[in-house]
């Protein structure tokens, strides 16, 4: 950060350290803080040519469901072996590019339900409504198995085209489906 933006930083954290103080006379000299607004973007291409972004420099979001550190390993996890494939040689036509098709749109719906969540969280009638409705949606085992599986990554499935319903999913699937 510049310098006014420094300044700016220290003076909201004097703020919420004042704000603390106030509100539970217990609560003084918090030994980590930090701050984070909704600053929700994606690249709009994960590659040009030999450039190749991946986790935050290729998607930021609000922290809610804590996402963001999975979402960028797994970028990694994609990319890595594609890499060492075009390093090494034996990357077939278009394996690099498929990092950017497969992953962007699995960014794109992070971005979506971290937006969603915000929404959850607002404190208008309408935003407390939405949530206790959501609430007792939570409560249905089929729609916490997709909001688990959204959550936690598992439910990616990247498109192969038509084919088996396990093609295209995290190995985990797998295991649910054999055992
Ligand atoms: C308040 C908060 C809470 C969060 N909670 C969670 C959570 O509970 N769960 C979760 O999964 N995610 C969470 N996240 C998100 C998570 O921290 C990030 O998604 C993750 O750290 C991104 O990792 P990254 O390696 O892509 O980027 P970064 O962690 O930002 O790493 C980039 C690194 O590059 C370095 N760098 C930058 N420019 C240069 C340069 N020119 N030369 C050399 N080095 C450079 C930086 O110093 C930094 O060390 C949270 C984020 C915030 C802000």
């Amino acid at each position: 950060m510049g310098g006014q933006g420094q300044n700016l930083g220290k003076r909201r954290i004097r703020d919420v350290r004042g704000l603390s103080a106030y509100r539970s006379r217990g609560t003084v000299g918090p030994r980590w803080l930090s701050r984070f607004g909704d600053a929700t973007r994606q690249a709009e291409r994960y590659r040009v040519g030999r450039v190749l972004l991946a986790g935050d420099a290729a998607h930021i979001h609000p922290p809610t469901g804590g996402q963001g550190l999975n979402l960028g390993v797994q970028d990694a996890f994609n990319l890595g072996w594609k890499l060492a494939a075009a390093v090494n040689g034996w990357a077939p036509e278009g394996l690099l590019d498929s990092y950017h098709a497969e992953r962007h749109p699995v960014g794109a719906r992070v971005l979506d339900n971290t937006r969603a969540q915000i929404t959850l969280l607002g404190t208008d009638p309408g935003a407390t409504a939405l949530r206790e409705l959501f609430g007792k949606l939570m409560d249905l085992e089929e729609v916490n198995r997709y909001v688990t599986g959204m959550i936690t990554a598992v439910g990616v499935r990247y498109d192969f085209g038509e084919g088996h319903e396990l093609l295209g999913r995290l190995p985990r699937w797998f295991g649910a489906a054999v055992g």
